[in-house]
């Protein structure tokens, strides 16, 4: 640990190299480009080392970020990534995209920029060796449904401890909605595979095209392995109901992003309309705008209430992408079947909600057409169980959500364990994550009483 002597506070972060705004709309290179050593050496040299940790108390996974710090800012950054894998097997994904709930809590955001607690620890995944072994097989076996960081975080931590490890995966690639949601100009590739790799090389056996079907087929792994954990996130698109949605060039982002990160053809429309102020709609509107097309956002709120990152925001604000505030969509337009335009309630604040965040209300009498030829909407998704039976022997919620023991993530199913977006709905990968490590302890726990 970094001597803990009290340290003047350095409010302004190093500044990170970012591809201009006008050259990164035509492509989907990444657009930050990392620290070098020596700038996160300095950028680490910033932290001041509190006694309470309010970064550590914020992150879901408590990976005490003031430890690997301390090494970067030694220069090591082999040590640090390995500190990082005691908790996190994803530490270049996180690196780039994690929503960082540390750097909101952080003692030096009080007066000037939060330390890039997320920059750091991708800096110690870009530049940092580290290998970690198995403990001797155990001849058990745990059967992992879905190669999300959920799924791969129980894989990890199940092989770690000598049980074999078989994934099964119903698309072509690894890496659930880091692969087939989050475009690659926000995590490289080639960069969650190097999170993937260190996984399987472990040991761990990954079966992709191989989606699970049926419960029957769940109760068949049960017969093979001693545990199943269903890590399956949350892949079907929540449709809002609006009048139109079955017109041609209304889509879902789920369906949207995951063709174009499968490298389909995907066509968008001349004028294309991205609904939501989340992460996946900014996700949208700039995959929209790479593709050719002039492409907007429209939301019911304010921007102040958006619930994506405020840099995120701020990137998309400098590709030129064009925001509609307090703009509600009520109608889907049409002409022989195909989609010509939105019809919009303007909107205003009211009351705060259950939220926290003031109401939307719309304005009487404001209804106006934005024309465009194509809708991308990006409001909500929910998990796909519709493989389940009718007289499932899973509990589930009325948000489509497994229901889980709090204590060991078991499903109602004995030795079927499930966390998540299927358990806790749409939410965040470090999240998913430390959920996931929670459930791999219920597995190693019922393993060792077998
Ligand atoms: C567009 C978008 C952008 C996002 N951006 C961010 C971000 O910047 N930062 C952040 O922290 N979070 C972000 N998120 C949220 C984050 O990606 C998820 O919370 C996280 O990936 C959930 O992990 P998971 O393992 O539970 O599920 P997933 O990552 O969804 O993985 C589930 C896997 O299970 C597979 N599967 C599903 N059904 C079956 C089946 N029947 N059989 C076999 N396999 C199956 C899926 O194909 C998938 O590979 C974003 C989400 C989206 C949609």
């Amino acid at each position: 640990m970094a001597e803990k002597k009290k340290r003047k506070m350095r409010p302004d972060r190093v500044k990170m190299r970012m591809q201009d705004a006008s050259e990164r709309i035509h492509n989907f290179d990444e657009v930050a480009s990392g620290y070098t050593r020596q700038q996160a050496i300095e950028e680490a040299m910033r932290c001041l080392y509190c006694k309470k940790v309010p970064c550590d108390e914020a992150c879901p996974l408590h990976c005490r970020p003031a430890e690997y710090i301390a090494l970067i800012e030694q220069g090591d950054f082999d040590k640090a990534l390995a500190q990082i894998l005691e908790y996190n097997p994803f530490p270049s994904a996180c690196g780039r995209v994690c929503v960082h709930f540390c750097e909101e809590k952080c003692t030096v955001g009080k007066k000037g920029t939060p330390l890039a607690i997320a920059w750091l620890k991708r800096a110690a995944a870009d530049y940092g060796q580290a290998t970690v072994s198995p403990r001797e097989p155990t001849g058990k076996r745990v059967a992992v449904i879905g190669a999300g960081p959920a799924g791969f975080t129980v894989a990890w931590e199940c092989a770690k401890a000598g049980h074999g490890v078989t994934i099964f995966e119903g698309l072509p690639s690894p890496g659930g909605m880091l692969w087939a949601g989050i475009p690659p100009y926000r995590l490289p590739r080639e960069e969650l595979n190097r999170d993937i790799q260190r996984i399987l090389d472990l040991g761990v056996e990954l079966l992709v095209g191989s989606p699970i079907t049926s419960e029957q087929e769940i109760r068949d792994l049960l017969e093979e392995y001693d545990a199943v954990f269903i890590g399956i996130g949350a892949h079907e698109p929540r449709w809002m109901g609006t009048e139109g949605e079955d017109l041609d060039g209304v889509v879902h982002v789920v369906d949207f992003l995951r063709d174009v990160n499968m490298g389909k053809d995907v066509k968008v429309g001349d004028k294309t309309a991205v609904i939501g102020g989340g992460s996946s709609a900014m996700d949208a509107v700039r995959t929209a705008r790479r593709l050719g097309a002039d492409a907007f956002i429209v939301y019911r709120r304010a921007r102040e209430q958006m619930p994506a990152d405020e840099a995120e925001i701020e990137e998309v604000e400098e590709e030129g992408i064009v925001f509609n505030f307090l703009t509600n969509p009520t109608r889907i337009l049409g002409k022989d079947g195909k989609m010509t335009g939105l019809e919009c309630l303007r909107m205003e604040l009211g009351e705060p909600d259950e939220s926290g965040r003031r109401r939307p209300v719309p304005i009487e009498g404001s209804e106006f057409v934005i024309e465009c030829d194509m809708m991308i909407q990006a409001i909500s998704q929910r998990p796909d169980i519709t493989w389940l039976e009718k007289d499932s022997k899973f509990e589930t919620t009325r948000w489509q959500t497994f229901e889980v023991d709090p204590e060991t993530s078991e499903t109602s199913v004995p030795g079927i364990f499930a966390a998540g977006d299927d358990v806790s709905g749409p939410a965040t990968i470090v999240e998913a994550i430390a959920d996931a490590r929670k459930a791999a302890q219920g597995i190693l726990d019922d393993l060792e009483q077998t």
